[in-house]
């Protein structure tokens, strides 16, 4: 279908979480009429942000809006990252969802807006129908859904050389008993042998997305009942617009999606890119789905990147961008002019805002449970508490990095659990920002560099 455009087939690599700092959340906790639970996926509390959120998730789901754009404002460590990840849980794999801070853009490779425009492209989705047919002496291949969760996890590509459905259905047991033998993974290009059923691997298929059309026909192997094998079915993949960029750019091709080095990218390959998915949209082979760009720290953006994103919200591709900053009123970065949040006003007009507050003892206390519990710390109830007291009298970050380091100590004398005693020993190695703050007014004088007193210290 692609003429000279291709593709990448659909994301099958899973990624392989560590225990991050937002691990924990595994949704916005919303129930089915949208109403937060106290307690729930992993988050906890902050309701009235978390019942807003659920409602712009709503319209990303629809598919309907581009263009949106949303603020998470709140003081530090209210659970705005936090509430943006809960979004890109529930939103799920086949919505593509951008995370970034500011930052990133300043970036010696590449152009502030090149960052901005590739981050925005790897925000929209294109879903992309494919109906196949299996005609005679065609090389067919073949997703397997996985035999031993039976959940619809691909396990392999059958590269088939045969024409009837109906024998890709009697080999079924044969092909699974083979793919569990050989240890086949999603990705791999296997071969089968038509009479045995016997399954042999061509090789990881690194170059799976070039591979495609040469491969031709492609569909999915469904175990139904006899007689119902059908010979014609439709296969949707989503993709991004800046995968299909990649792809199809000669100086970087297919292989910088691995690396991610992908510098650059022409726009006459973006315009070419964007009159093909137009005209696969009028065809009916493809639709938009935006997805959501999360820039964190937005406050870091400068007022070219701000008047960029204002123009880049008018496009009909454009995805939900989603903002997140704990500054007040304060300067935008490349002006003199200051402004709430950092945000010149024409951009926060278009834009709703959504507030965090702060969190009270008890919320505290069950988020600091839920890390202990995602860490694999136990912590007794008495050393929760004292763990809470601290998040209240310090930060709620600070006291999430006191679990792991008092489960080190408490593993250094052989315990399970977590003590009060092993919290006060880690509280005293590691200083809050406050004690920070004061040691070092007490002994300014003996630092290098000392400026306090110069009249552009007012953080310390
Ligand atoms: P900053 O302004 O400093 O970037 P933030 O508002 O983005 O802060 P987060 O990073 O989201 O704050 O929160 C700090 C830590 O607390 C994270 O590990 C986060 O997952 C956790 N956390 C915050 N709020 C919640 C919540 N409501 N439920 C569960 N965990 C939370």
């Amino acid at each position: 279908m692609a003429d000279n455009v291709a593709i990448p087939e659909g994301r099958e690599v899973t990624y392989l979480e560590r225990i991050g700092a937002h691990s924990h959340i595994r949704g916005l906790g919303l129930d089915d009429s949208l109403e937060p639970r106290q307690a729930s996926q992993g988050m906890v509390g902050q309701q009235q942000a978390r019942r807003a959120a659920g409602v712009v998730l709503e319209m990303i789901k629809d598919g309907k809006i581009a263009g949106r754009a949303m603020l998470l404002a709140g003081q530090p460590g209210t659970g705005k990252t936090a509430i943006a990840m809960g979004m890109s849980r529930a939103l799920g794999q086949d919505t593509p969802f951008t995370n970034m801070s500011a930052t990133e853009i300043y970036s010696l490779e590449m152009s502030k807006t090149e960052a901005l425009t590739q981050a925005i492209r790897k925000s929209i989705g294109v879903r992309i129908k494919e109906e196949t047919e299996i005609i005679e002496g065609e090389v067919v291949e073949i997703l397997v859904d996985n035999p031993t969760t039976g959940s619809g996890q691909k396990v392999g590509k059958l590269t088939l050389k045969t024409t009837e459905m109906e024998t890709v259905y009697d080999l079924g047991q044969k092909m699974i008993d083979s793919i569990m033998r050989e240890k086949i993974q999603s990705g791999d290009v296997i071969t089968i042998d038509k009479a045995t059923g016997k399954v042999s691997r061509l090789g990881r298929s690194f170059a799976r997305a070039r591979d495609y059309d040469a491969t031709g026909a492609q569909t999915r192997f469904v175990q139904c009942p006899e007689g119902e094998l059908q010979k014609r079915k439709e296969v949707v993949h989503t993709v991004t617009l800046h995968e299909i960029d990649v792809i199809n750019s000669r100086t970087q091709g297919f292989l910088a999606l691995f690396s991610g080095d992908t510098g650059e990218i022409k726009s006459e390959v973006r315009d070419q890119i964007n009159s093909k998915v137009a005209e696969w949209r009028e065809e009916g082979k493809a639709e938009i789905a935006p997805g959501v760009l999360f820039v964190d720290e937005a406050h870091m953006l400068d007022i070219e990147c701000f008047s960029f994103l204002n123009r880049a919200l008018e496009h009909e591709m454009s995805p939900v961008i989603i903002m997140a900053t704990n500054r007040g009123i304060t300067r935008i970065r490349g002006t003199n002019y200051k402004s709430p949040h950092g945000i010149p006003i024409d951009l926060l007009d278009r834009m709703i805002i959504i507030k965090t507050t702060p969190y009270d003892e008890k919320e505290l206390k069950q988020i600091l449970k839920i890390r202990s519990e995602e860490e694999d710390v136990d912590i007794s109830e008495d050393a929760l508490k004292v763990l809470t007291r601290i998040a209240t009298e310090t930060s709620l970050r600070y006291a999430i990095q006191l679990i792991t380091t008092a489960g080190v100590i408490a593993k250094r004398r052989k315990s399970q659990e977590v003590s009060i005693e092993d919290v006060k020993k880690v509280y005293a190695l590691f200083l809050d920002e406050h004690r920070s703050s004061q040691y070092l007014k007490e002994y300014q004088n003996e630092f290098m560099f000392n400026e306090i007193g110069q009249g552009d210290a007012s953080t310390v």
